[in-house]
């Protein structure tokens, strides 16, 4: 059996299953999904997701529009400029890249889109409509969507009844992961940096999510046998043996010492990070069908 769960390979699967649901809905309604990027100052990583993100809604067949500013844009005209696409009928989706320059206060930015439109699904509305188990209207964050789809996709659809451990209680991966497998009728343990003798809460998980930023937390030992697990975690650690000054990415858990006992594992790279960007697709390709007052798809 297959332990390595293929995430670029799955996304693209979401990717072919996003551009043919556009076309279809191109062709009976004439809406076009529009996606908006609004990125503020040069930091090239975030240059980089930015262009990527870009790249990817075009294949998708979307308008796809970058508004690109600067780091001295103050708070005022950047709640402009999301007033302006909260009002455009050709944009569906709105993504403020994160993190904002410090003299711009991030929740307000955030709170300020259309919870129509918050395909990055940090609205309040959307996370409460998240943890009401309304997910038929929510946006949901991409990378804990994107989570869900390689469990589903690896174990069936049917999750009821398994343990999760949840390691991380972040607002943008851990808490909405947990919500997810709640509402998928798993029994949920959330963990964090207070949690007492974490590798045996690791090991009562059947599903195991790591979404900590710590390289290599979670040790061969912690996992239970047979379980799946998630790896969200992205570090960069350096690599003396690639050449002098090398980095590579690693996880969260301890992949060659995890993949002896796991039944499926995320790699890091190759596992959840191909999919943020494919449910930022997908969410926008959601927000294009309810506007057009049809029901969002279901992946
Ligand atoms: P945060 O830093 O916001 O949250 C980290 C969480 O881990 C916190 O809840 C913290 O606990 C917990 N934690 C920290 N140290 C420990 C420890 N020693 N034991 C147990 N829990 C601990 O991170 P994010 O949720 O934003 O991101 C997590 C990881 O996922 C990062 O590596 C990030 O790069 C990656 N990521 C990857 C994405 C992708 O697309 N693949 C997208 C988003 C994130 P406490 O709350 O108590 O402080």
């Amino acid at each position: 059996m297959e332990q390595r769960i293929d995430g670029k390979a799955i996304a693209e699967e979401v990717m072919v299953e996003v551009k043919s649901l556009s076309a279809r809905l191109i062709s009976d309604t004439g809406v076009v999904p529009g996606l908006a990027v609004v990125i503020i100052g040069e930091d090239p990583a975030s240059q980089v997701y930015v262009a990527s993100k870009g790249k990817r809604a075009r294949e998708c067949g979307f308008h796809s529009v970058q508004h690109t500013l600067s780091d001295d844009t103050n708070q005022q005209a950047l709640l402009a400029i999301i007033d302006d696409l909260n009002n455009d009928p050709a944009i569906h989706g709105i993504l403020v890249q994160l993190p904002l320059p410090s003299h711009i206060d991030e929740g307000k930015v955030i709170q300020a889109i259309n919870p129509d439109k918050d395909v990055d699904g940090f609205h309040y509305i959307n996370v409460g409509k998240l943890t009401s188990g309304e997910l038929g209207t929510a946006f949901v964050p991409c990378t804990p969507a994107g989570s869900m789809i390689l469990l589903q996709r690896t174990l069936g659809r049917d999750l009821s009844g398994l343990n999760a451990v949840v390691v991380g209680r972040s607002n943008i991966v851990g808490k909405p992961v947990a919500s997810l497998l709640l509402a998928a009728n798993c029994t949920v343990t959330i963990a964090h940096s207070r949690t007492k003798n974490l590798d045996e809460v690791c090991r009562t998980a059947d599903i195991l999510v790591a979404a900590v930023g710590r390289p290599k937390l979670i040790k061969g030992d912690w996992i239970k046998p047979g379980a799946t697990i998630i790896d969200v975690g992205v570090n960069r650690i350096p690599a003396p043996e690639r050449g002098e000054g090398k980095t590579r990415l690693v996880g969260d858990v301890d992949y060659d010492e995890a993949v002896e006992r796991a039944a499926h594992i995320t790699p890091v790279p190759g596992g959840v990070g191909p999919m943020t960007i494919a449910l930022l697709m997908a969410n926008t390709l959601s927000a294009a069908y309810r506007s057009a007052g049809l029901e969002a798809p279901k992946l």
